[in-house]
């Protein structure tokens, strides 16, 4: 048993297999969700239940949280029982969420006035690499706390690189998740152009797949596609969120705008579903 003590926040799609992988790995696990109720596998699993993030951190030599965006992070630091209500120091605390460069920023000085060391290890790679280990970590933040916390990182992950500063590891994120909604949006239209064309979707995916631009993604998405299954491994509202924090970071190059305002206009009706679900607003 790995002596380091681990608390989790956060435990929904993602949150859910990356904190599952900690226990196989063998680390002492305490976890906390907002919803009670998502804590029920971990537990079954003999993770420990904390009722708060300021229980949480009290008990853990490292805190890692996996939340939606920049409020709930926000919440979690400093709501009346989070992270920063209790007196307790020397904690790590590792942010792998994908939010603002600026509220890590802000979180890693508050974490400093604590006495805590706070990284931003955004990752790329979706549910299925959670279940894996074999995310893509990207992270911000002082080159001494990235090592101690980069086993861990590794347990989650195929590689982890630390790529600059505090929020650094967000840049690097928001920049990596354009491409996404690029990639999305692009695979979307494609199908619908071909299916016009009379191709079957079913044909034009095999053709992607084996050439030059077949890839995991197009693969995964492709079947969504196919299956005609669009339950949420990355919610649609999500990309919405990060082509904000992008565009608020300055990118308005022309097909990110043009990728914004489509998933825009699909996030009323699509929102709780896979990015994919795009083609559906698309198509529509
Ligand atoms: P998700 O399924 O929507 O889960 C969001 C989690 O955040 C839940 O545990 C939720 O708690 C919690 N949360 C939201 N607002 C909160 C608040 N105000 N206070 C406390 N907890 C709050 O999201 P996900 O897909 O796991 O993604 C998590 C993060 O990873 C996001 O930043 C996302 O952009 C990023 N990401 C996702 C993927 C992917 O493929 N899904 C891939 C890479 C990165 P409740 O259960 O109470 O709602």
């Amino acid at each position: 048993m790995n002596k380091t003590k681990i608390g989790w926040i956060g435990l929904g799609n993602m949150g859910t297999p990356m904190s599952e992988q900690l226990i196989k790995a063998g680390y002492p696990l305490q976890v906390y969700n907002r919803s009670k109720e998502k804590e029920s596998a971990l537990k079954a699993m003999g993770a420990g239940i904390a009722s708060s993030p300021a229980e949480l951190i009290q008990s853990s030599d490292i805190v890692i949280l996996m939340v939606s965006d920049d409020q709930a992070v926000r919440e979690i630091f400093n709501a009346e029982s989070g992270l920063l209500s209790v007196k307790t120091a020397g904690k790590i605390i590792i942010n792998m969420s994908t939010v603002s460069p600026g509220v890590s920023k802000e979180m890693a000085a508050l974490s400093a006035e604590f006495g805590h060391h706070y990284i931003d290890a955004p990752v790329s790679g979706s549910v299925k690499q959670a279940q894996e280990g074999q995310l893509v970590i990207m992270a911000g933040g002082s080159e001494s706390t990235f090592l101690k916390a980069k086993p861990v990182l590794e347990v989650l992950g195929k590689m982890a690189m630390l790529v600059g500063g505090t929020g650094a590891g967000n840049s690097t994120k928001l920049a990596i998740n354009s491409l996404l909604a690029l990639y999305a949006q692009g695979l979307a239209e494609t199908v619908i152009f071909a299916n016009q064309q009379g191709i079957k979707t079913e044909n034009l995916l095999t053709l992607i797949g084996q050439a030059a631009l077949g890839n995991v993604f197009t693969k995964i998405k492709g079947d969504a596609i196919l299956n005609d299954q669009y339950n949420a491994a990355f919610a649609l509202k999500h990309i919405v969120k990060d082509l904000n924090l992008a565009k608020n970071e300055g990118l308005s190059s022309p097909l990110a705008t043009t990728a914004l305002e489509t998933f825009q206009q699909a996030e009323p009706s699509y929102g709780e579903e896979d990015i994919i679900a795009v083609i559906k607003q698309l198509n529509s």
